[in-house]
């Protein structure tokens, strides 16, 4: 067993010889009967929190009116919770009333899916009133009780369900999805960042196609608050074209792909990424691969294709795109390349396979033989400049230090601080 286990069934076992009972409860169980990594152990138990508190020293009051404490035990931190019951969910997301219980099965009852609804206490056994086991094995994702019922009560449950049916590549129950189309509304009661939260564990997942084609089926993302601008077919659509999409390894690349699938501009991107609450970092990463995309369409539309010099000015091209917006989203961009099916590149002209593959490797090969990827790496800086040309540092020099940047990474020049110099001279109009 693992450090976490020992720690959790010493916090078990010192709840049960104080007269409690206790059980590992949730999310191990599931993951532990899967045969997944277990993340984290959630304790149940007929214990009240003041009881929990005074049985640990090392003890965290995180929840208390919903009758959680956090035990810290041998360095790892357990959530103990209380049975309870749940009443009266007015906003469709938290209840208004808990109520502390003896009995652990009315406590299982009101957890929301029969796999996240089991116990297990010191001897192995489980408690599963409601057959989580058999829908583990059946793999099936099925609420708990009445599903109209229990998505009304608390609708992030239905994107909680997609997002299991996802990542464990489940299916979701006749009378479960049912539920999930009568309540599919409710989702506009949901705070934004809870909903984006549970995207971004589909997009990062395992299967994430699996969750996108059913997002797209029950056309439940248009349904909340923030903005969704498309119908379900539009959706699928997407979906159908990032058929390679969990070959990416990087989430941001995942949402890169997604916004591609979906038409969307940089810009537009932006927007969006702001309105459903991403991270700073993430969007910026996601936007800059869409500006690679929008600089390098551009390019290939310029350049004429198969004309002398044609090949050396988008050359040049795709390198001031790399160095505009760097080389790990250029990199991320020839990757999203890489696996969009042909017809995804242009959908008037869709390249014959043998083009695919050189539209990745040749500007992939392009970016392999910069000697230099950013200004950073330039044996002259901006300081140096104005002080051999004898100029107040201005606007001038920005572009001065991008034209020796673009001139040194496409190799016209040396990377060496007398020919960066005397360039710069020349381009100042000084006599050489
Ligand atoms: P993971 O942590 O991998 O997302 P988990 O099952 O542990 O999975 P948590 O959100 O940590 O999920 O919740 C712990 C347990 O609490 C769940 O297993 C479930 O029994 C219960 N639970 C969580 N959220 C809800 C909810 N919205 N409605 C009903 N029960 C819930
Ligand atoms: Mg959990």
């Amino acid at each position: 067993p693992s450090a976490m286990a020992l720690a959790a069934e010493n916090v078990i076992s010192e709840l049960t010889q104080n007269g409690h009972e206790a059980f590992w409860v949730g999310g191990c169980i599931r993951d532990e009967l899967l045969g997944r990594p277990v993340h984290d152990m959630d304790i149940t138990t007929s214990a009240v929190p003041e009881e929990v508190i005074a049985i640990f020293a090392r003890s965290i009051p995180t929840g208390l009116a919903h009758g959680t404490v956090t035990v810290l035990q041998d360095g790892q931190g357990f959530e103990v919770t209380t049975y309870r019951t749940e009443s009266g969910y007015v906003d469709h997301r938290r209840p208004d009333h808990v109520e502390f219980v003896s009995d652990v099965k009315e406590d299982l009852r009101r957890r929301d899916f029969t796999i996240n609804a089991i116990c297990c206490g010191l001897g192995g056994d489980l408690i599963d009133p409601f057959g989580g086991e058999k829908d583990l094995a059946l793999r099936v994702i099925r609420c708990v009780g009445d599903a109209e019922e229990r998505f009304d009560e608390d609708a992030l449950r239905m994107l909680r369900c997609v997002r299991f049916a996802s990542v464990l590549d489940f299916s979701i129950a006749k009378n479960t999805w049912r539920g999930l189309l009568r309540q599919r509304d409710k989702l506009a009661h949901i705070a934004v960042e809870r909903v984006r939260a549970e995207l971004d564990r589909i997009v990062e997942g395992p299967h994430p196609r699996r969750g996108l084609a059913m997002l797209a089926r029950c056309e439940l993302l248009a349904r909340g608050k923030a903005p969704f601008p498309w119908t379900g077919t539009d959706l699928a659509t997407a979906a159908a074209l990032t058929a390679g999409i969990g070959e990416l390894e990087s989430a941001h690349l995942r949402w890169a792909l997604l916004l591609h699938a979906l038409k969307q501009s940089a810009k537009e991107a932006d927007e969006l990424l702001r309105a459903w609450t991403f991270s700073g970092t993430t969007r910026i990463c996601v936007v800059q691969v869409l500006r690679v995309r929008e600089a390098w369409t551009a390019a290939l539309e310029a350049v004429p294709q198969g004309e002398p010099g044609g090949t050396e000015a988008l050359r040049r091209q795709w390198i001031a795109a790399v160095l505009a917006f760097g080389v790990e989203a250029a990199e991320g961009w020839l990757s999203l390349l890489a696996i969009l099916p042909a017809a995804a590149l242009s959908a008037a002209h869709p390249p014959a396979d043998s083009e695919v593959s050189a539209a990745v490797t040749t500007p992939a090969a392009w970016i392999a033989q910069m000697p230099l990827k950013s200004l950073s790496e330039l044996a002259v800086t901006g300081n140096e400049l104005a002080e051999a040309l004898g100029k107040r540092p201005g606007p001038w020099l920005g572009d001065m230090l991008s034209a020796l940047l673009q001139a040194t990474a496409s190799g016209d020049l040396l990377n060496n601080k007398q020919v960066l110099l005397l360039e710069a001279k020349r381009m100042d109009g000084h006599e050489l």
